[in-house]
């Protein structure tokens, strides 16, 4: 059988489509500029000899209905899909669940309702998703959508780390809180952690680093997360590509009152143009190392500045985890950055943490991976990710695994 992955996002989808039987991925692509007068279909597939081909192709794509038609379009042209019977399970990316998801849920109207009643807290987001999940289900109404929520993963935290120390009736009446996002990444490369350690996931402990346009940290006890550095959104944490990550709440007053910025302007400035974009310039980690080599002082503070943030959350997350067993860095400066890896992690031998410089910045062995000494006493992994292949795997569990629970803890106050 096959499972299709859907990210559907306001103006693109990507998708992945997995053979359930081995999990290789047949294809991989996206639609993009949906509702403009000239959108884009990329295409990758495997051709009957396993070989991989790619193609691309301008095209009007008006709806989300229209987009989806393309994609199994080409997943009939290219040959990798059949019939549609073929499909066990579509897999939908939803990055906002609040605190009624805390598992993979199939989606039927109820469900959908739902997702729909988490849309205050996830404007941008949460409406495209259910775009793509609607069109999904009107399109192949035998064919199981499953809704594989960012913030899941995260509703093991304790109420000690997801509540803000704000007026109570701000969590009671609005569910303002921590939720954390990434949980499928997180997620999946502690498992691959915990594969890689020898050992149950249950008993491990890890400091997880999501390090890419999006950045966040998880702290894992017996493999359940209990602290995470984004919250209500993800704007809150790590230094990002153009998000702030934790600054002083009082900075927002301060832009209002003495610059006269309204609240949208606010909202740009510290989701859109900050980060290390605002720091130096350029949001792209690669060209920030091309530009801190040839002595641009902004491009070495934005690294400076990011390793520095990377280092207080491993150094809390211990402190909250007290025994480390694995510190692991995964997404696209997580898995290459050597240089950010090796200023987040020195200096902190009294926790255990012995990076092994010649393993870190090697070019060769790109994979999962072990950068720390053998005395060591907490391991520091580089563990490529995979969200695509764990929302995959959770929407086919889902399928199986009955009944759902995602809506029988709905309005459950975590303790
Ligand atoms: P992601 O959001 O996980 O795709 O990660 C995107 C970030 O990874 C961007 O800041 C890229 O510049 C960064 N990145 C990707 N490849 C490399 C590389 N080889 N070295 C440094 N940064 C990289």
């Amino acid at each position: 059988m096959k499972v299709l992955v859907l990210n559907s996002g306001s103006s693109s989808i990507k998708y992945q489509l997995f053979r359930s039987e081995d999990w290789v991925a047949l294809a991989s692509g996206s639609v993009s500029r949906i509702g403009e007068p000239e959108g884009e279909i990329k295409a990758e597939w495997l051709d009957a000899s396993g070989i991989r081909q790619s193609g691309r192709a301008r095209v009007t794509i008006p709806t989300h209905q229209d987009g989806i038609d393309r994609i199994v379009k080409a997943l009939h042209e290219t040959r990798v899909l059949g019939d549609v019977s073929e499909l066990a399970v579509i897999g939908h990316r939803v990055v906002h669940g609040g605190e009624h998801f805390k598992h993979p849920t199939i989606v039927d109207d109820a469900v959908a309702e739902a997702i729909q009643g988490v849309v205050p807290l996830a404007p941008l987001h949460n409406p495209a998703h259910l775009a793509g999940i609607e069109v999904a289900r009107r399109l192949f109404p035998t064919v199981p959508s499953v809704a594989v929520f960012d913030t899941a993963f995260h509703q093991t935290m304790p109420r000690t780390a997801y509540r803000y120390a704000i007026p109570e009736w701000l969590y009671r009446e609005h569910r303002i809180r921590r939720y954390g996002f990434h949980g499928t990444s997180h997620y999946y490369v502690a498992k691959r952690a915990a594969a890689m350690l020898d050992r149950p996931l249950e008993t491990c402990n890890l400091i997880t680093l999501h390090l890419g346009n999006g950045s966040s940290a998880t702290a894992i006890r017996d493999g359940k997360s209990v602290d995470t550095s984004m919250g209500l959104t993800p704007l809150e944490g790590l230094v990002m590509g153009t998000r702030c990550g934790d600054i002083d709440p009082a900075i927002h007053f301060y832009l209002a009152k003495n610059l006269g910025l309204e609240i949208d302007a606010i909202e740009d400035l510290l989701n859109r143009q900050s980060g290390l974009l605002g720091i130096c310039g350029v949001n792209d980690m690669r060209e920030i190392d091309r530009l801190a080599e040839e002595g641009n002082d902004a491009a070495e503070l934005a690294i400076g500045i990011t390793a520095h943030r990377i280092k207080k959350y491993i150094g809390a997350y211990s402190a909250e985890l007290g025994r480390v067993d694995a510190v692991v860095f995964t997404g696209g400066i997580g898995e290459n950055a050597a240089e950010i890896r090796c200023r987040a992690c020195e200096g902190l031998e009294n926790l255990g943490i012995k990076m092994d410089d010649t393993a870190n910045y090697a070019l060769e062995g790109r994979g999962e991976r072990c950068i720390s000494t053998p005395e060591s006493t907490v391991q520091v992994l580089v563990i490529p990710t995979n969200e695509e292949l764990e929302i995959a795997q959770q929407a086919l569990a889902a399928t199986s695994e009955a009944p759902c629970d995602g809506l029988s803890e709905t309005f459950r106050v975590g303790g």
